[in-house]
Protein backbone atom coordinates (compact mmCIF):
# COMPACT_ATOMS: atom_id res chain seq x y z
CA UNK A 1 0.00 0.00 0.00
CA UNK A 2 1.56 3.12 -1.24
CA UNK A 3 1.72 6.00 2.22
CA UNK A 4 0.91 8.99 1.44
CA UNK A 5 3.33 11.65 2.78
CA UNK A 6 2.35 13.25 6.21
CA UNK A 7 3.01 16.79 6.21
CA UNK A 8 1.88 18.53 9.47
CA UNK A 9 2.29 22.69 9.07
CA UNK A 10 2.10 23.74 12.00
CA UNK A 11 1.75 27.35 13.15
CA UNK A 12 4.11 29.27 10.87
CA UNK A 13 5.52 31.92 12.75
CA UNK A 14 7.46 34.90 10.95
CA UNK A 15 8.83 37.46 13.50
CA UNK A 16 9.69 41.01 12.63
CA UNK A 17 12.77 41.85 10.73
CA UNK A 18 14.20 44.21 12.39
CA UNK A 19 13.75 43.31 16.07
CA UNK A 20 15.58 39.87 14.93
CA UNK A 21 18.26 41.12 13.06
CA UNK A 22 20.57 42.38 15.86
CA UNK A 23 20.16 38.73 17.48
CA UNK A 24 21.49 37.07 14.23
CA UNK A 25 24.32 39.85 13.24
CA UNK A 26 25.91 39.36 17.33
CA UNK A 27 25.42 35.42 17.16
CA UNK A 28 26.86 35.47 13.56
CA UNK A 29 29.74 37.46 14.48
CA UNK A 30 30.12 35.52 18.18
CA UNK A 31 30.61 32.39 16.33
CA UNK A 32 32.53 33.93 13.31
CA UNK A 33 36.40 34.00 12.63
CA UNK A 34 36.21 38.41 12.60
CA UNK A 35 36.05 40.56 14.55
CA UNK A 36 32.24 42.71 13.79
CA UNK A 37 32.70 44.48 10.59
CA UNK A 38 31.58 47.87 9.77
CA UNK A 39 28.05 47.74 7.25
CA UNK A 40 28.75 49.44 3.81
CA UNK A 41 26.53 50.56 1.46
CA UNK A 42 25.35 48.51 -1.52
CA UNK A 43 27.59 49.33 -4.93
CA UNK A 44 24.43 50.90 -6.43
CA UNK A 45 20.47 50.40 -6.32
CA UNK A 46 19.72 46.89 -6.29
CA UNK A 47 16.91 45.33 -8.29
CA UNK A 48 16.50 42.04 -6.25
CA UNK A 49 19.17 39.31 -4.89
CA UNK A 50 19.66 36.64 -7.50
CA UNK A 51 21.39 34.27 -5.72
CA UNK A 52 23.22 34.43 -2.32
CA UNK A 53 26.00 32.76 -0.80
CA UNK A 54 24.91 29.22 -0.72
CA UNK A 55 22.84 28.71 -4.10
CA UNK A 56 23.04 25.40 -4.98
CA UNK A 57 24.79 25.84 -8.31
CA UNK A 58 24.76 23.23 -11.46
CA UNK A 59 25.13 24.32 -15.49
CA UNK A 60 26.34 20.93 -16.18
CA UNK A 61 27.04 18.39 -13.86
CA UNK A 62 29.60 20.01 -11.60
CA UNK A 63 27.56 20.99 -8.95
CA UNK A 64 29.20 24.01 -6.59
CA UNK A 65 28.04 26.57 -4.29
CA UNK A 66 27.52 30.36 -4.97
CA UNK A 67 30.02 31.34 -2.74
CA UNK A 68 28.76 35.07 -3.50
CA UNK A 69 25.77 37.55 -4.05
CA UNK A 70 24.33 38.15 -7.12
CA UNK A 71 23.15 41.88 -6.92
CA UNK A 72 20.81 42.13 -9.70
CA UNK A 73 21.29 45.26 -12.30
CA UNK A 74 19.39 47.38 -14.77
CA UNK A 75 21.67 47.14 -17.92
CA UNK A 76 25.25 49.32 -18.16
CA UNK A 77 24.78 50.14 -14.26
CA UNK A 78 27.74 51.49 -12.98
CA UNK A 79 29.46 49.68 -10.00
CA UNK A 80 31.04 51.97 -7.22
CA UNK A 81 33.33 50.46 -4.16
CA UNK A 82 31.26 49.31 -1.55
CA UNK A 83 34.28 49.59 0.71
CA UNK A 84 37.20 51.75 -0.11
CA UNK A 85 40.57 50.36 -0.33
CA UNK A 86 43.41 49.21 -2.05
CA UNK A 87 43.05 47.35 -5.92
CA UNK A 88 44.67 44.01 -5.63
CA UNK A 89 43.33 42.33 -8.73
CA UNK A 90 41.95 43.19 -12.33
CA UNK A 91 41.62 39.99 -13.89
CA UNK A 92 39.98 37.80 -17.07
CA UNK A 93 39.38 34.78 -14.74
CA UNK A 94 37.92 32.91 -17.58
CA UNK A 95 40.24 33.59 -20.28
CA UNK A 96 38.74 35.14 -23.44
CA UNK A 97 35.23 35.34 -21.93
CA UNK A 98 34.68 38.89 -21.75
CA UNK A 99 31.74 37.95 -19.46
CA UNK A 100 34.23 37.12 -16.46
CA UNK A 101 36.46 40.61 -15.41
CA UNK A 102 37.29 40.87 -11.86
CA UNK A 103 38.34 44.01 -9.99
CA UNK A 104 39.38 43.36 -6.45
CA UNK A 105 39.73 45.33 -3.89
CA UNK A 106 40.95 44.85 -0.06
CA UNK A 107 39.24 46.83 2.44
CA UNK A 108 41.04 48.47 5.90
CA UNK A 109 40.02 45.53 7.59
CA UNK A 110 41.86 43.29 5.32
CA UNK A 111 37.86 41.93 2.83
CA UNK A 112 39.17 41.41 -0.23
CA UNK A 113 35.73 42.46 -2.30
CA UNK A 114 35.69 40.48 -5.89
CA UNK A 115 33.32 42.74 -7.84
CA UNK A 116 32.80 40.27 -11.32
CA UNK A 117 31.06 40.56 -14.76
CA UNK A 118 32.98 43.81 -14.50
CA UNK A 119 32.58 45.60 -18.29
CA UNK A 120 36.34 45.62 -19.23
CA UNK A 121 36.06 48.86 -21.28
CA UNK A 122 34.02 50.83 -18.62
CA UNK A 123 36.92 50.14 -16.09
CA UNK A 124 38.52 53.58 -15.24
CA UNK A 125 42.34 54.60 -15.41
CA UNK A 126 42.55 55.28 -12.18
CA UNK A 127 41.28 52.28 -10.71
CA UNK A 128 43.59 50.48 -13.33
CA UNK A 129 47.08 52.59 -12.34
CA UNK A 130 45.55 52.02 -8.61
CA UNK A 131 47.01 48.41 -9.18
CA UNK A 132 49.94 49.19 -9.88
CA UNK A 133 50.70 52.11 -7.80
CA UNK A 134 48.89 50.72 -4.95
CA UNK A 135 47.18 54.24 -3.98
CA UNK A 136 44.38 53.71 -1.85
CA UNK A 137 40.43 54.21 -3.41
CA UNK A 138 38.12 55.53 -1.63
CA UNK A 139 34.36 54.07 -0.91
CA UNK A 140 31.88 55.02 -3.82
CA UNK A 141 34.85 55.22 -6.45
CA UNK A 142 33.60 54.34 -9.64
CA UNK A 143 34.86 51.19 -10.75
CA UNK A 144 32.83 50.38 -13.99
CA UNK A 145 30.41 49.09 -15.51
CA UNK A 146 27.53 45.78 -14.92
CA UNK A 147 28.50 43.81 -18.06
CA UNK A 148 25.63 43.61 -20.05
CA UNK A 149 24.39 39.68 -19.75
CA UNK A 150 22.86 37.92 -22.54
CA UNK A 151 20.54 35.39 -20.70
CA UNK A 152 17.00 35.45 -19.52
CA UNK A 153 15.61 33.48 -16.81
CA UNK A 154 12.11 33.37 -15.39
CA UNK A 155 11.25 36.41 -17.40
CA UNK A 156 13.66 38.50 -17.15
CA UNK A 157 17.26 39.54 -18.24
CA UNK A 158 19.78 38.73 -15.57
CA UNK A 159 22.25 41.71 -15.48
CA UNK A 160 23.79 41.47 -12.38
CA UNK A 161 26.89 42.09 -10.35
CA UNK A 162 28.75 38.74 -8.80
CA UNK A 163 29.60 39.98 -5.36
CA UNK A 164 32.36 37.58 -3.43
CA UNK A 165 34.09 38.61 0.09
CA UNK A 166 37.13 36.83 0.91
CA UNK A 167 38.79 37.15 5.01
CA UNK A 168 41.95 36.85 5.39
CA UNK A 169 42.22 33.35 5.95
CA UNK A 170 40.80 32.69 2.52
CA UNK A 171 37.50 32.22 4.31
CA UNK A 172 34.15 33.02 2.49
CA UNK A 173 32.32 35.26 3.90
CA UNK A 174 28.88 35.90 3.36
CA UNK A 175 28.38 39.38 2.00
CA UNK A 176 25.21 40.33 3.94
CA UNK A 177 27.35 40.16 6.65
CA UNK A 178 29.42 43.45 5.56
CA UNK A 179 26.41 45.34 3.80
CA UNK A 180 23.46 47.52 5.04
CA UNK A 181 20.55 45.09 5.79
CA UNK A 182 17.85 45.02 3.11
CA UNK A 183 14.27 45.48 3.83
CA UNK A 184 13.37 42.32 3.34
CA UNK A 185 9.99 41.16 5.80
CA UNK A 186 9.06 38.34 3.39
CA UNK A 187 9.73 34.96 5.88
CA UNK A 188 11.24 31.93 3.68
CA UNK A 189 8.60 29.25 2.81
CA UNK A 190 9.12 25.18 4.14
CA UNK A 191 7.22 23.48 1.12
CA UNK A 192 8.21 19.76 2.21
CA UNK A 193 9.64 17.86 5.11
CA UNK A 194 10.71 14.62 4.88
CA UNK A 195 12.56 10.92 5.02
CA UNK A 196 15.26 10.09 3.13
CA UNK A 197 17.28 7.15 1.96
CA UNK A 198 20.25 6.81 -0.49
CA UNK A 199 20.26 10.23 -0.57
CA UNK A 200 17.17 10.49 -2.57
CA UNK A 201 13.69 12.21 -0.84
CA UNK A 202 11.26 9.22 -0.11
CA UNK A 203 7.28 9.98 -0.59
CA UNK A 204 6.37 7.89 2.23
CA UNK A 205 6.49 8.76 5.83
CA UNK A 206 7.24 4.81 7.24
CA UNK A 207 10.58 3.41 6.94
CA UNK A 208 12.39 0.52 7.63
CA UNK A 209 15.83 0.91 9.09
CA UNK A 210 18.92 3.72 8.76
CA UNK A 211 17.58 6.72 7.36
CA UNK A 212 17.56 10.63 6.85
CA UNK A 213 15.28 13.93 6.94
CA UNK A 214 15.47 17.00 4.81
CA UNK A 215 13.76 19.52 4.21
CA UNK A 216 12.91 21.54 1.39
CA UNK A 217 12.65 25.18 1.72
CA UNK A 218 13.13 28.67 -0.36
CA UNK A 219 13.62 32.12 0.47
CA UNK A 220 13.06 35.38 -1.77
CA UNK A 221 14.91 38.45 -0.96
CA UNK A 222 13.51 41.46 -3.24
CA UNK A 223 11.45 39.53 -5.84
CA UNK A 224 9.21 36.83 -5.98
CA UNK A 225 10.68 34.53 -8.43
CA UNK A 226 14.51 34.18 -7.97
CA UNK A 227 13.94 31.77 -4.68
CA UNK A 228 17.16 30.99 -3.09
CA UNK A 229 18.18 28.66 0.14
CA UNK A 230 17.26 29.88 3.80
CA UNK A 231 20.03 31.67 5.52
CA UNK A 232 19.61 29.39 8.93
CA UNK A 233 18.36 26.42 8.97
CA UNK A 234 17.58 24.35 12.23
CA UNK A 235 15.71 21.49 13.82
CA UNK A 236 14.27 19.60 16.77
CA UNK A 237 13.93 15.87 17.02
CA UNK A 238 10.71 14.48 19.55
CA UNK A 239 11.42 17.47 21.31
CA UNK A 240 14.81 17.05 21.88
CA UNK A 241 17.89 19.62 21.72
CA UNK A 242 17.81 22.28 18.97
CA UNK A 243 20.16 21.81 16.19
CA UNK A 244 21.65 24.09 14.30
CA UNK A 245 21.82 22.62 10.18
CA UNK A 246 24.09 25.37 9.14
CA UNK A 247 24.03 29.25 9.22
CA UNK A 248 26.01 30.76 6.38
CA UNK A 249 27.93 33.30 7.93
CA UNK A 250 30.41 31.19 5.80
CA UNK A 251 30.14 27.61 3.93
CA UNK A 252 30.80 24.21 5.38
CA UNK A 253 33.54 24.37 3.25
CA UNK A 254 35.07 26.99 4.18
CA UNK A 255 37.80 28.21 1.53
CA UNK A 256 36.33 25.43 -1.21
CA UNK A 257 32.98 26.64 -2.84
CA UNK A 258 32.72 22.74 -3.95
CA UNK A 259 33.10 20.62 -0.55
CA UNK A 260 29.95 19.40 0.95
CA UNK A 261 27.68 20.55 -1.95
CA UNK A 262 26.15 17.10 -2.67
CA UNK A 263 26.16 16.17 0.67
CA UNK A 264 24.22 19.00 1.80
CA UNK A 265 21.91 19.02 -0.79
CA UNK A 266 20.25 15.81 -1.55
CA UNK A 267 20.22 14.15 -5.17
CA UNK A 268 16.63 15.90 -7.28
CA UNK A 269 18.02 19.45 -6.23
CA UNK A 270 18.97 21.75 -8.84
CA UNK A 271 19.92 25.29 -9.49
CA UNK A 272 20.34 26.95 -13.04
CA UNK A 273 18.44 29.44 -15.39
CA UNK A 274 15.49 26.79 -15.90
CA UNK A 275 15.41 25.21 -11.98
CA UNK A 276 15.58 26.13 -8.71
CA UNK A 277 14.47 23.96 -5.88
CA UNK A 278 16.52 23.17 -2.65
CA UNK A 279 16.12 19.59 -0.81
CA UNK A 280 18.46 20.36 2.50
CA UNK A 281 19.68 17.23 3.79
CA UNK A 282 18.86 17.88 7.92
CA UNK A 283 21.18 14.72 8.42
CA UNK A 284 24.26 16.39 7.45
CA UNK A 285 27.19 17.71 9.79
CA UNK A 286 30.45 17.98 8.76
CA UNK A 287 32.26 14.99 10.99
CA UNK A 288 29.60 12.70 8.79
CA UNK A 289 28.37 14.57 5.95
CA UNK A 290 25.95 11.60 5.25
CA UNK A 291 25.06 9.92 8.69
CA UNK A 292 21.96 8.42 9.01
CA UNK A 293 19.58 8.59 11.53
CA UNK A 294 18.98 4.97 13.89
CA UNK A 295 15.57 5.14 15.88
CA UNK A 296 13.76 2.59 17.80
CA UNK A 297 10.59 1.80 16.61
CA UNK A 298 6.95 4.01 17.14
CA UNK A 299 6.61 7.62 15.99
CA UNK A 300 8.87 10.38 15.78
CA UNK A 301 8.77 14.07 15.41
CA UNK A 302 11.02 16.67 13.85
CA UNK A 303 10.44 20.71 13.74
CA UNK A 304 12.22 22.42 11.80
CA UNK A 305 12.86 26.39 11.16
CA UNK A 306 13.89 28.57 8.54
CA UNK A 307 15.40 31.91 8.77
CA UNK A 308 16.29 34.11 6.23
CA UNK A 309 19.21 37.19 6.64
CA UNK A 310 16.49 39.94 8.03
CA UNK A 311 15.80 37.22 10.83
CA UNK A 312 12.42 36.44 9.17
CA UNK A 313 11.46 33.00 10.24
CA UNK A 314 9.30 29.88 9.43
CA UNK A 315 8.63 26.50 11.29
CA UNK A 316 6.98 23.46 10.51
CA UNK A 317 6.44 19.83 11.58
CA UNK A 318 6.62 16.69 10.18
CA UNK A 319 5.97 12.58 12.02
CA UNK A 320 6.98 9.33 10.78
CA UNK A 321 7.05 5.81 12.10
CA UNK A 322 9.90 3.51 12.28
CA UNK A 323 8.79 0.22 11.60
ZN1 LIG B 1 26.96 34.74 -9.54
Amino acid sequence: MKVMLLLLLCAVTSVGAHERELRTRADAFATASFASPRQHPWPFPLLSIGHSMQSYQDYGGSPYWHDGLDIRSTMDQPIFAAAGGVVVNIENYVIGNPLYWEVAIRDDEGFVWKYHHVDRGTIPEDIKDALKTGKRIPPGALIGNVVRWGVTTFGERYHHLHLQVVAKDGLYVNPFLLLEPLADTKPPVISRIGLHQNHRPLESSEVRGAHGLYVEASDLTLHDKFILPPYKISYRINQGEERLLWEFINLPGGTSDTLYINDFYLDGTCGNYQCRKFYFNLTFTKETPRGKLSLPPGQHTVDVTVEDFAGNRTSASFRWRVL
